[in-house]
């Protein structure tokens, strides 16, 4: 039963949730037509209105209901700057209403109330300036209405009623027209509020995760990537990744010869050669001064030294600083393979300990961690 509800719902409003509730809301308000065409009918049958008339206004209205609704259905709405044309369904639900105010004799001050109630409608989604224009345009219509009548229906309308009926309207639609204006700006700060926090969220997310000299992401986040890596790798196989340590080799005499500037300006041309250089998988970030952290995921340690060696190759061909052409300099590298199970630390150690090996054995290469664990520990306990 639920399914046939929601089958017959989907059939109603559509599937798009915006959509939905443009034809919900719209379909709403039809109450109100419900209503007007009530009392008319009603009134009709104690014959104190004309059935005819009667008739015509509520096929008028009918319609009117149908036509929205193929308007919004269809999707036709989206065409407008103001897709859930509220303001336009408003104007004609007070047309029509003020049309059976002209209409149903004595029950004529029972149609009144529905002006309030169609302004109602638009408290939730009305700008505060169409707020204005239906509520002037309600003031403006019944007046002109009231006015006819009197001159027209003597006795059906007398001049000291429609007097009392104006005021009441004078007073009841101004307040509601406000009342949406109000909360239409109170919706418009909140919006903007919304917007400067979410603006000021991305900007902390930056602050967070991004090294503010190369833009690459910072030591923290890198730890975050490595701690989803070792989740994704205790979960399924198939997600082994390697970690290497980048270290530029004699930085310190850049900043020396060149000054802080220059080495400040080495550091972000390689970082963004670097991670031009490195494929959409994996992660680069700024380990600190001018050492950087490189996963690579689903690579073998060989092959991740093939990728660093690439790296190191193409860095012949940067310009690393404006006005030092000929500075390229070069870099070393210690590589691990994480082992499922393990302690990331062990496998940064690890890492670690290659690249003092790197840089031990004279610099500019590579060094893989499981390649040298003999050769490595002799000199370290040595
Ligand atoms: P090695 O080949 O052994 O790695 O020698 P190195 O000179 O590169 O290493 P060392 O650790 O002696 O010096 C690193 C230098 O990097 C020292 C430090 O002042 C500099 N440094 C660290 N962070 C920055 C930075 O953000 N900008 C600049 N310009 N220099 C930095
Ligand atoms: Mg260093
Ligand atoms: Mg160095």
């Amino acid at each position: 039963m639920p399914d046939l509800i929601q089958r017959l719902l989907t059939v109603l409003l559509g599937t798009e949730s915006k959509q939905r509730l443009r034809i919900t809301r719209s379909l709403m308000a039809a109450t109100v037509y419900v209503l007007c065409i009530g009392i008319m009918g009603f009134a009709s049958r104690q014959g104190l209105m004309r059935a005819n008339e009667a008739a015509v206004l509520s096929c008028l209205i009918i319609l009117n209901v149908l036509v929205w609704y193929a308007l919004l259905r269809s999707g036709l709405n989206k065409r407008f700057t103001e897709p859930s044309l509220t303001l336009p369904q408003i104007l004609a639900a007070l047309t029509w209403i003020v049309a059976a105010y002209t209409i149903t004799g004595v029950f004529h001050g029972a149609t009144m109330m529905l002006l309030t109630l169609v302004l109602v409608f638009g408290i939730f989604n009305l700008k505060a300036r169409d707020a204005q224009i239906a509520g002037t345009y309600a003031v403006g219509l019944t007046g002109v209405a009231m006015v006819y009548k009197t001159v027209t229906d003597v006795v059906g309308y007398p001049v000291a009623l429609e007097s009392v009926h104006f005021a009441i309207v004078v007073a009841s639609v101004p307040t509601i027209s406000l009342l949406t204006a109000q909360l239409s700006n109170l919706r418009m700060r909140l919006r903007a509020k919304q917007e400067e926090l979410t603006q000021a969220l991305d900007r902390i997310q930056v602050l967070a995760t991004r090294d503010e000299l190369t833009g690459l992401y910072n030591r923290r986040h890198m730890m975050a990537v490595l701690d989803e890596h070792q989740r994704r790798l205790s979960r399924s196989s198939g997600h082994d990744f390697c970690l290497a340590i980048l270290d530029i080799d004699f930085f310190k005499q850049i900043n020396d010869t060149h000054g802080h500037n220059v080495g400040d300006e080495v550091l972000r041309n390689f970082a963004n050669h670097a991670a031009g250089m490195t494929r959409e998988t994996d992660v680069l970030a700024r380990w600190g001064g001018e050492e950087f952290m490189l996963v690579l995921v689903g690579t073998t340690a060989q092959d991740a030294e093939r990728s660093i060696q690439r790296l190191r190759d193409s860095l012949k061909n940067v310009t690393m600083a404006q006005d030092h052409l000929a500075l390229h300099p070069s870099f070393s590298a210690g590589l691990s393979a994480y082992q499922p199970g393990e302690n990331l630390s062990a496998c940064i150690e690890r890492a670690d300990k290659a690249l003092y090996s790197a840089k031990q054995t004279g610099r500019n290469r590579t060094v893989i961690w499981a390649d040298v664990v003999p050769a490595l520990s002799a000199t370290m306990e040595g």
